[in-house]
């Protein structure tokens, strides 16, 4: 029998927010330090052995589809393993679903911004009906009558599993059906139609091709009625009581986010009642769209995190040729190069977050504009940094005991859905074209702090963003990398340590990162991973 050696213990219990320097500071910094014990409390919960337990258990045994009883009837309901549930119950209780909706103050959705992405590294299926919830409350705001009657159980924290007329519910969960067959992207190009049948009323025949969590409880969704293409709220039940006309096709086979569901499905006759204005769907439904995308965005911070610390942990504990490997210089180099991309994307989320806490002009413009650069630069960034990280563990993270494996297929999601890449880049120029104060925002917010580099990377991108052909669309993706570059150099200028500050300017901001590791000579390494590394 072979004596096990060499072998890291596991990184838990980890308080995944007590243990995260870079998020701690980001929460006081942008104004939800109140939610520092909460979020401490929260971050000890979701990194007990027993809740990383309940995130394998829930990918290892993945939803089911049942589309009929034993007697035949549709029943159309999808069953998920026990640690499904728990996990959900974890998010509610902790409001990660609406508590800035429900107790709204300074620094709400900042606080709520922390909790999701701590919430991911654990689990990131059980984030997508969060999302959703979280970010349908505003579009459901533009019907006040069906807000009345939905936003109590939305701002419940219970979580009530039972498949039943929300009515009878305690708590009440939200999903979104807007990609159909033919298009996602073009959403002008939906064919599902909407009769109208009174009172706010309309009937909605047609089919959605991506629909997730659909065992929520009700669904925001586009459909052409008389008057265009409208939105509207499909619950599960109507109003009498009755299972609502949808019926769940499959389930998709997905890469990753397996322990969550994605299913196609068909509306055929299925009640729903109008929200907002008739023939206005796309931009009251785009409302919530900008929830979610922020939500993608802190969703792929949280995830970029999780991989960095398995990382440096497991490089604090294995020894190659000797010597630990973070003390291997060339390992450091790698190290250093991913907690950078880590920390400037948790700075950017954060800032991000804070700009959803205020309403004045400066944020709107900020949330407009930055919203879609910032899902376009993050969600592109975390294939390779959960990639680079799974390698440090050398063969052993390639293999599902660990949780690279599924970091790993969890990392593209967040670039496709809610706008993929291209189509976030093309929203920022159609943002700063249209965005009042755009430009002046985006201008205060580049700071140099006295960095040669900095500075003349800004000059020329403000250049650029003046410039006749800043909405070649050709460039769009260029553009966007770099004012996201940007925003994080500045970020990271006004508040991290100068070592970190140095190797970003020296390693990002000259259009050279191809891999991680190619960090310069000259920088502080060791103390960029110091800071990274999670305390247990
Ligand atoms: C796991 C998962 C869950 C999902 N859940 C939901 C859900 O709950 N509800 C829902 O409504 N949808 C959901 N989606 C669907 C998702 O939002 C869409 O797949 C996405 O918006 C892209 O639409 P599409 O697949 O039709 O691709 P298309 O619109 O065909 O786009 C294909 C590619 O072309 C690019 N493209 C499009 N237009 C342009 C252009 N003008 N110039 C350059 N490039 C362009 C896009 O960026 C993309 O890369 C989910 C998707 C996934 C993967």
């Amino acid at each position: 029998m072979f004596e096990v050696q060499n072998q890291p213990p596991p990184l838990e219990p980890c308080n995944l927010f007590a243990s995260d320097a870079c998020l701690r500071e980001a929460v006081r910094r942008e104004r939800a330090d109140w939610a520092a014990d909460g979020l401490t409390m929260l971050g000890a919960t979701l990194g007990k052995p027993e809740t990383i337990k309940l995130g394998f258990d829930a990918n290892r045994y993945p939803p089911d589809l049942r589309t009929h009883d034993r007697y035949g009837h549709r029943i159309d309901e999808v069953e998920f393993h026990p640690a499904w549930h728990e996990l959900m119950a974890i998010a509610l209780r902790a409001g990660l679903h609406s508590s800035p909706w429900a107790d709204p103050k300074a620094g709400a959705h900042v606080a709520r911004a922390a909790g999701t992405y701590m919430l991911t590294q654990v689990e990131s299926g059980v984030y997508c009906p969060i999302a959703m919830t979280y970010g349908s409350v505003p579009t459901l705001r533009q019907a006040p009558e069906v807000a009345a009657q939905w936003l109590p159980r939305i701002f419940s924290r219970d979580y009530d599993r039972r498949f039943r007329p929300a009515n009878d519910k305690t708590g009440a969960l939200i999903g979104m059906g807007m990609t159909e067959n033919q298009g996602g992207s073009d959403l002008r190009t939906n064919t599902t139609r909407a009769e109208p049948a009174g009172s706010g009323a309309f009937r909605l025949t047609g089919h959605k091709w991506f629909l997730s969590a659909p065992m929520c409880d009700a669904f925001l969704v586009l459909a052409q009625s008389p008057k265009g293409l409208s939105c509207f709220l499909l619950p599960r039940w109507t109003p009498e009581g009755e299972r609502n006309a949808v019926q769940i096709l499959r389930l998709k086979d997905k890469l990753g986010n397996r322990s969550n569901a994605s299913s196609e499905v068909e509306f055929d006759g299925a009640y729903a009642h109008l929200i907002g204005e008739e023939g206005r769907g796309i931009p009251i439904i785009i409302e919530m769209g900008n929830y979610t995308r922020l939500d993608c965005a802190i969703g792929s911070s949280g995830l970029m995190r999780q991989a960095l610390a398995q990382a440096v942990h497991h490089a604090r504990h294995r020894v190659a040729f000797q010597k630990k490997l973070i003390d291997q210089p060339l390992m450091t180099n790698v190290l250093a190069d991913l907690a950078l991309e880590s920390e400037a994307a948790t700075v950017l989320t954060m800032r991000l977050a804070r700009a959803y806490d205020e309403d004045d002009v400066a944020a709107l413009a900020y949330r407009r504009v930055v919203t879609p650069a910032a899902k376009f630069w993050i969600c592109k960034r975390t294939p390779f940094v959960t990639y680079e990280a799974m390698e440090v563990l050398g063969g052993s993270g390639y293999i599902e005991e660990s949780i690279m494996p599924r970091l790993y297929r969890e990392a593209p999601v967040n670039s496709i859905w809610e706008g993929s890449g291209n189509v976030m880049c093309l929203d920022v120029l159609r943002a700063i074209a249209r965005t009042r104060d755009a430009a002046d925002v985006l201008r205060g917010e580049l700071d140099h702090g006295g960095d040669a580099r900095m500075k003349d990377f800004n000059d020329r991108l403000l250049a650029r963003l003046a410039a006749p052909e800043h909405n070649d669309e050709a460039q769009a993706r260029a553009l966007v990398r770099d004012l996201a570059l940007a925003l994080q150099a500045a970020l990271l200028i006004r508040h991290s340590p100068s070592y970190v500050v140095d190797a970003f300017t020296a390693s990002r901001l000259d259009g050279n990162g191809s891999a991680f590791g190619l960090l310069p000579r000259g920088l502080d390494l060791r103390a960029i991973v110091e800071r990274a590394a999670p305390a247990q």
